[in-house]
């Protein structure tokens, strides 16, 4: 061999390296094996005898299913099917994992006839390239199979935002197949605007090559609507730019449902079905602001069920549910479509009045007419399961035109309208006015006041003198007077009824009645005042108490005082309710000694027998008849009636109100023998009090004492007779 020959193979070799080729190379004339592959060997993890041994028959590692291949390509290639041979098998390395290799090679005929026919090629690792392949199968079958099965619609879609591709779930939900899908735009379906929507969408996604998101309501072939949640994502091609969008969208038709269910008992009320609380704060602020611009009136009224919870106490809730179902459907009947009618909770429903007239008078007039329709209609009998039961309602009404009222200071407004309307006497309807506000506001504020007073010792106890016909004071009625820091002295008739409304009256009627009977203790000592009896109020929510009669034993006990110093006034109304109870009740204080007085006496309307079983001790004849002596017969009469009334029950007679000389006279000569009132003396605090019974009048029988010419300034008088 030449040197040039030499340096040809080295070339030859190196090339061979630096490509990762084995060379081989065959005489097919004489059989011999020129060169063997050798060199994968080693690549395979083959120590030097293994590749020897390998070198002679590859075949012993060769995978088994490849060898035929193998085989065959040979075979193609020698019979000339093949005008080369190629071939890709496996191979196990030493770790016993299959290695894939490829051969190429060709039959080379020698110039010159000197070398016949060789058989020569190559064998070359493959096995990245194969193992990618098989990867990227591998990855398309995963893919195929999840569109294939996804519950998620998929849609691929071309420049022309035609459809390419679809899956079954789209093609299933669509209703009309896949054919009927693809190469169509979703413009061309007959959906109406939603679709049209959906590919300008697409349209975007190929400018813009973001995704986007959003809800479209469709329909399917066959008009089913459903709302479906879509995603639209760009695809590229190995360029970057974009070739296809793909559509995936799910169908949030129950979802959507579940969501207006969440919304609907957000906003409607469950029992009615009626816009609740929050919807028609809402609607409230909605029609302020269409108010505003229109310039119209528009109306918010209260409506409240008199007496419901009497029904709902006596009849159960179920049959109460029965009635707020059916007062709502007949206010809904009512109701005119932009109008709204809501349930606030409990027995309160709210109307939304709209678009009435712009001038105040006018549409003052349409929605009274309004009001009493709803008035009649409510009050219309209700049959609740068995039960035949008639309800009223009072209904409270503002108007408002524009927004310069906030929505608490309308339902406030509305609110105190209806609170009118019950207060005059229910089953009625009543206009916001200011004055309204004034007095409920001041209430209010009073009502917060009051529940300080006590703790604060602002109640003072007045005495006002109780004067036999000898002209000697026997007594006095406790009257109390409310200190207020702010707005001076406050008469009860501001603040008893606030306390009976709230139950305050329980604890400042106790408070009264604890302070006489300290008084009367005080004065069990002396001589010139131990004679003395006390009368103190006791208003009937205090007297219904359950443990009345022990709250009243308690206070006498821990006083240590007489009970029988003390009268305590009732009034007609505490035996309207439970006769029974109530004589019960008094017998048991009876027991202890203590006096009862009927207090107004002629004013209410207990029944005359009623009256006669109850163990009264005194009567007191109204303050209204004794004014009216002078002025109406009628009343003469009804005192005169009253007094033989007392006389004949063995009752003591006590007129109130006394205010002149000719009331006392009248009074005297028709055998009424003990008087209260500013003739005698007015409501003192207790100093002045004092003083005035340490003069001892002289004998009124006769009339000797009518030097007192002005009323209210009898203490003065009294003190400055001789
Ligand atoms: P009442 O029990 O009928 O008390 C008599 C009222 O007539 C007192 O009003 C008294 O000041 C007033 N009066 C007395 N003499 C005359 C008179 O000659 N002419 C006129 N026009 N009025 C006279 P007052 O003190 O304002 O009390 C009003 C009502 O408040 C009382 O009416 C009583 O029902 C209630 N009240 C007062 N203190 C208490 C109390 O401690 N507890 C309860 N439950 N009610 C009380
Ligand atoms: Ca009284
Ligand atoms: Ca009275």
């Amino acid at each position: 061999m030449t040197t040039e020959q030499d340096a040809n193979k080295e070339r030859l070799e190196l090339a061979l390296e630096a490509a990762g080729l084995d060379l081989w190379e065959n005489d097919l004339v004489t059989g011999d094996v020129i060169r063997k592959t050798s060199k994968i060997f080693a690549e395979l993890g083959y120590g030097e005898e293994e590749s020897l041994s390998y070198m002679d028959d590859i075949f012993k590692i060769v995978h088994p299913e490849d060898v035929p291949l193998i085989r065959t390509a040979i075979n193609d290639h020698l019979k000339g099917i093949e005008t080369q041979y190629r071939c890709e098998f496996r191979v196990r390395s030493k770790s016993g994992a299959w290695v894939w290799y490829a051969n190429y090679g060709k039959i080379m005929d020698r110039e010159g006839g000197s070398g016949g026919r060789r058989f020569i090629g190559v064998t070359f690792n493959i096995d990245d390239r194969k193992r990618n392949e098989e990867m990227l199968a591998v990855r398309g079958q995963v893919w195929r199979t999840l569109v294939e099965n996804s519950p998620d619609t998929i849609a691929r879609y071309d420049r022309e935002c035609r459809r390419i591709y679809v899956n079954p779930a789209l093609s299933k939900l669509t209703e009309g197949g896949t054919n009927a899908l693809l190469g169509k735009k979703p413009s061309e379906f007959p959906g109406g605007q939603d679709y049209i929507v959906f590919e300008s969408k697409i349209r975007e996604v190929f400018e813009t090559g973001r995704d986007v998101e959003f809800e479209l309501n469709l329909t399917s072939h066959t008009g089913k609507k459903f709302c479906t949640h879509i995603r639209l994502t760009a695809e590229h091609d190995l360029s970057g730019s974009i070739v296809t969008v793909m559509a995936v969208g799910r169908d949030i038709s129950e979802l959507n449902m579940e969501r207006q269910k969440v919304n609907e008992m957000a906003f409607y009320d469950s029992l009615t079905g009626l816009p609740n609380r929050r919807l028609l704060i809402d609607r409230l602020q909605r029609s302020l602001a269409s108010s505003a611009r229109s310039g119209l009136n528009n109306a918010l009224i209260f409506i409240d069920l008199d007496n419901f919870k009497t029904l709902n106490d006596t009849l159960g809730h179920d049959i109460g549910d029965l009635l707020l179902r059916e007062a709502a459907q007949r206010l809904t009947a009512c109701m005119r479509q932009e109008d709204t009618v809501a349930r606030m909770g409990g027995d309160e429903f709210v109307i939304i009045l709209e678009k009435l007239s712009e001038r105040v008078q006018e549409a003052e007039f349409q929605v009274g007419t309004f009001g009493r329709k709803i008035l009649a209609i409510l009050n219309q009998p209700y049959q609740l399961a068995n039960h035949n039961r008639h309800i009223t309602p009072s209904i409270g009404i503002v108007l408002f035109s524009g927004n310069q009222l906030s929505i608490d200071e309308l339902m406030k407004r509305a609110d105190i309208a209806m609170y009118q309307a019950k207060k005059i006497g229910r089953n009625t309807i009543r206009f916001f006015d200011l004055d309204m506000q004034t007095a409920v506001e001041n209430r209010s504020s009073l009502e917060e006041s009051m529940k300080q007073a006590l703790p604060l010792q602002q109640f003072e106890i007045h005495y006002q003198p109780q004067v036999n016909d000898a002209g000697t004071i026997v007594g006095a009625e406790v009257l109390l007077r409310w200190q207020h820091p702010v707005h001076g002295t406050i008469l009860p008739a501001d603040f008893i009824p606030i306390a009976e409304e709230t139950g305050l009256i329980v604890d400042i009627g106790l408070h009264a009645l604890k302070s006489a009977c300290q008084q009367l203790k005080t004065w069990e000592k002396d001589p010139g005042k131990n004679h003395l009896h006390l009368a103190v109020n006791i208003s009937a929510r205090q007297f219904q108490q359950a443990d009345f009669v022990e709250q009243i034993t308690g206070v006498f006990k821990s006083a240590e005082i007489n009970p029988a110093r003390m009268t305590l006034e009732i009034t007609e109304s505490m035996v309207l309710g439970n006769v029974h109870e109530t004589i019960n009740k008094m017998h048991a204080l009876k027991e202890k000694g203590v006096k009862f007085a009927m207090d107004d006496f002629g004013t209410g309307h207990s029944s005359l027998s009623s009256l006669k079983r109850l163990p009264l001790d005194q009567i007191k004849i109204d303050q209204s008849f004794v004014h009216d002596i002078s002025e109406n017969d009628d009343a003469a009469v009804i005192i005169q009636t009253i007094i033989a009334m007392g006389n004949n029950l063995g009752m003591e007679v006590i007129a109130e109100g006394v205010e002149t000389a000719e009331q006392k006279d009248f009074l005297i000569q028709h055998h009424c023998v003990n008087f209260q009132g500013y003739f005698f003396g007015d409501p003192m605090p207790l100093d002045e009090f004092e003083r005035v019974i340490a003069i001892t009048l002289p004998p009124i029988r006769n009339g000797s004492i009518d030097a007192v010419s002005s009323p209210n300034c009898m203490p003065d008088a009294i003190i400055s007779l001789p």
